[in-house]
């Protein structure tokens, strides 16, 4: 029984033959099965905020270091 003033999820099941499901959603409107992640946290290895940011870093300078390579090739 969906609880009053929560929107239910309302997501396709696939466990229930196609029928939308009925538990409460959270904040995105999806339940905790369906919503996935919605919101940042610290988490392990390689997906903690520090290595995504650190990993960003290196991609730009990648990006930098690529368009100067090019630069030169062209000037050659
Ligand atoms: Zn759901």
């Amino acid at each position: 029984m969906p609880i009053q003033g929560v929107r239910i999820c309302g997501a396709k099941c696939r466990t229930k033959g196609g029928l939308p499901c009925g538990q409460p959603g959270m904040k995105n409107g999806r339940c905790r099965m369906h919503g996935g992640v919605f919101y940042k946290r610290e988490t392990h290895g390689g997906t903690t905020l520090r290595a995504i940011q650190q990993r960003k870093k290196e991609r730009s300078i990648l990006r930098e270091m690529k368009a100067v390579t090019r630069e030169i090739m062209e000037k050659c």
